[in-house]
Order: structure tokens, then sequence, then C-alpha cells
């Protein structure tokens, strides 16, 4: 079995440690014995659709986002959406879910048009929220990292990963973190985030690899590590 990861916009969207996010689906792949190649797909990149079965989006400042906003209107966004609507898996933060959503529209500047590939739009606000974040919801508790002023609302097609019992969350209004509709997630827990949720890692890989090789189960792990990490981050005030 072999999974391939698309680390999208790799030199552009890595703040605050989202790239372990790759490190990490790869790492619990190769764990369970499976193939894993990692391609990062940089500005003028041609996205094939076939390639990858999950994507990384990471996050980054305004200016980087208007560099990937250009690209992704310029085709790959398209290749993207197309890749999406045939089974791959995409894992967005913070910057890059906010390029996901309808639009964003950042202090001063005109709308940054989204794919739409979650429903919802983003609006830069006046405070940055900057903490932890813990969050109960479907997917489970969920702990990271947030810094952000962009300010996210959700519609009615797209499902929070959760209500926040610490931090600030989506738009620091509604109680809402992150969102996910299908296959698609976003959230503002940088970190990396997947690292100390190893459930949701497992969530995304299973998710992954079911697109060329049907239902998956995957072993456990043992996870003492990211279960003292998970606890740790919990605990932070
Ligand atoms: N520039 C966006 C904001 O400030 C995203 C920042 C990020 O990716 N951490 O909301």
């Amino acid at each position: 079995m072999k999974l391939t990861i698309g680390f999208l916009y790799g030199r552009l969207m890595n703040i605050y440690g989202d790239r372990g996010n790759v490190v990490t689906l790869a790492q619990r792949a190769r764990w369970r014995g499976i193939d894993v190649e990692t391609v990062t797909i940089n500005a003028g990149d041609e996205l094939d659709p076939e390639r990858c079965d999950v994507y990384v989006f990471g996050g980054g400042q305004d200016r980087e986002q208007f560099v990937v906003a250009d690209d992704l209107a310029a085709g790959t966004g398209e290749r993207l959406t197309a890749a999406v609507a045939d089974g791959a898996v995409v894992l967005s933060v913070c910057g890059g879910y906010q390029l996901l959503g309808h639009y964003y529209r950042p202090h001063g500047h005109d709308e940054l048009r989204g794919l739409g590939l979650i429903d919802a739009h983003t609006i830069a606000g006046d405070t940055r929220f900057i903490g932890n974040i813990t969050l109960h919801g479907p997917l489970g508790d969920l702990v990271g990292f947030e810094n952000h002023s962009g300010c996210t609302y959700l519609g009615s097609g797209a499902l929070p990963l959760g209500t926040v019992a610490q931090g600030s969350g989506n738009n620091g209004e509604d109680g809402t973190e992150g969102a996910y509709t299908g296959k698609v997630y976003g959230t503002y827990m940088h970190g990396p985030v997947l690292p100390k949720n190893p459930a949701l890692a497992d969530r995304i890989l299973t998710e992954a690899l079911e697109r060329r090789h049907g239902p998956v189960t995957l072993p456990p792990l043992e996870d003492t590590f990211e279960a003292r990490a998970h606890e740790s981050a919990r605990s932070r005030p």
C-alpha cells in the first residue's frame, strides 16, 4: 500500500510548524508499513489531481496569501477541486483554511477569492487571537495553538470541528473552531495540530488511503507520547 502526500505551497504556507502535519501523516503511515511519497507543490507548479491522496495546506501571513490566492485562481484551485471531487483529502490550517472558504477579506484589501471547498468566509478583524485552544467536538477533544486576526463564519454546509473550551476559535464570537465538509478539513490550530491529536491524524490518514485502496482499518499505534503531549497542551493556561 502507498500513500502520497501533497504539501501545498510548502515554501509560502508553513507558519508555526504546519509542515509537521506532513511529517506526522508520513510517519504514522510508515509505522504501519505503508510506503509514503511526499510532494511539495509550490506556486507556479502544476498540481496533478491524480497524484496525491492527501494535501496539507498550512498557514501564512497576508502577504503570502496574496501570492497563493493568485496561483489558486490561475488553475491550481480548479485542479485541487478536481482532486477533492475524486476523493482526495485536504487538511488546511489558518491561512490555508481561509483560502478554502468562499473568500478572505484582509485589512484594507479587496477580497481574496477562495475555492469554496468549505462553506465559510473570513474577514480580517481588529483582534489578533493568540493562544492555546482546546475544543470538544464530533471528532473528539482536540488541542492546538492559534495566531490569526481573520474571523471565519461558517455557512450551513460546513460542520465545525467543535466548540472551544479554551481559546477563540473561528471568530471569538460563536464558540466554534474549524470546519469540515466531507474530506476537507480546516482549522486554526497550528502547532502542528496532528502530532498532539493522533485520532484526527489517523482519521485523515484512513480517508486518504481509502481513495485508492477501499475500506481501510489501521492497526493501533503505541501513542503514549502523543497522549502525553495532548494532555500537556490541554492543561496549559
Ligand atoms: N493572515 C491570516 C490571519 O492573520 C492567516 C494567519 C495564519 O495563517 N496564521 O488571520
